[in-house]
């Protein structure tokens, strides 16, 4: 069974708050705010295509602070989209949203439970108060464990978000945030490395040189070493990275956008235990047997895994082998 989410984006144009990094209209890629129609209509139109293909929906209300909106929008949004989950359940199975972790509590928990939602995310961003601060979250890491505590409790599914590379930030903050969304029990993970763009607060910090985010490289390495804690911990991540769009690449100055990360980041994680496996068996030309799907993986971006390993004096041929993540065996 396939399974999909239907994005809805929902500005938010009232936000009182002004995080360093944020640009909400160019992050959510559109301007309008969506009226139940538009929701219904979208529902409508996707409904045959999910069917024929036998593709389950979750419809997903993102791009701003879902529970922070005015009430009673937000219920008319709400109600259009349980419509749909009640009527349609072959295909739309569930709803869910992203939102702040201080703009959850018992009441706004009671209305989402009243209209069907499944998942609940947190931008949480990180876990590091000092970081929070800098960037002007406006939230401190306890409102994420209250928010959390009380997603969990009322049998939602709890998703953490988090940002790499902000103001202040340090790759070990980064290692301390997944440990602590790992001890909160997230059912998945987004991490979102920093892109910073102009007309935000980071942007003016990153031209008056003040700011400088992690590199590109530095971020694979990280990103990797987060895809391995949260996959240890059977943590999905469903989402590495920003969603390719037109808007963020014309207003980026500098930070980490790629839109082949993810697969960059898990092609590190081969390249890690080429190396090590490697140097435990001992001499130069190997043969490395693997499935099929990573062939990629193995080879690295441009060769970029080969190209590592030849600079340590490794050369291997690959040999594809069903069913078989990695197994490395010295060429005769
Ligand atoms: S990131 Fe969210 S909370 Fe922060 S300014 Fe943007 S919309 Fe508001």
């Amino acid at each position: 069974m396939r399974q999909t989410n239907i994005s809805i984006f929902v500005p938010h144009y009232g936000c009182p708050h002004r995080c360093t990094f944020c640009d909400q209209r160019s992050i959510s890629g559109t301007q309008s705010m969506p009226s139940p129609d538009d929701i219904a209509a979208t529902l409508e139109s996707q409904l045959g295509g999910l069917r024929e293909s036998g593709t389950k929906a979750e419809i997903a209300f993102f791009g701003g602070s879902f529970t922070g909106i005015e009430r009673g929008y937000m219920t008319s949004l709400l109600g259009t989209a349980y419509r749909f989950v009640t009527e349609h359940p072959d295909v739309y199975t569930g709803i869910r949203c992203s939102t702040r972790p201080d703009f959850i509590d018992e009441e706004i928990l009671d209305i989402l439970s009243e209209y069907g939602m499944t998942a609940i995310e947190l931008g949480a961003q990180s876990m590091n108060a000092e970081v929070l601060r800098l960037n002007e979250r406006g939230h401190s890491p306890e409102d994420v464990v209250r928010a959390s505590e009380l997603i969990k409790a009322r049998g939602f599914s709890l998703g953490l978000q988090m940002m790499t590379g902000l103001y202040g930030d340090k790759p070990e903050y980064c290692i301390g945030t997944a440990e602590r969304f790992i001890e909160l029990k997230a059912d998945t993970v987004r991490i979102y490395p920093t892109v910073i763009l102009d007309g935000t607060k980071l942007g003016e910090l990153y031209k008056s040189g003040e700011y400088e985010t992690f590199t590109f490289d530095d971020t694979v390495t990280l990103c990797a070493e987060l895809l391995k804690m949260f996959g240890k911990a059977d943590i999905p991540v469903i989402r590495l990275g920003l969603h390719a769009s037109r808007e963020v690449e014309e207003k980026m100055l500098g930070g980490v956008y790629h839109p082949a990360l993810r697969e960059i980041c898990e092609s590190r994680i081969f390249l890690d235990e080429m190396s090590a496996e490697m140097k435990r068996i001992g001499g130069t030309d190997f043969i490395v047997y693997t499935d099929p799907a990573n062939v990629s993986k193995v080879t690295g971006q441009k060769k970029e895994n080969r190209s590592r390993l030849a600079g340590l004096g490794y050369r291997f041929e690959i040999k594809q082998e069903k069913g078989t993540r990695l197994r490395i065996e010295n060429a005769l």
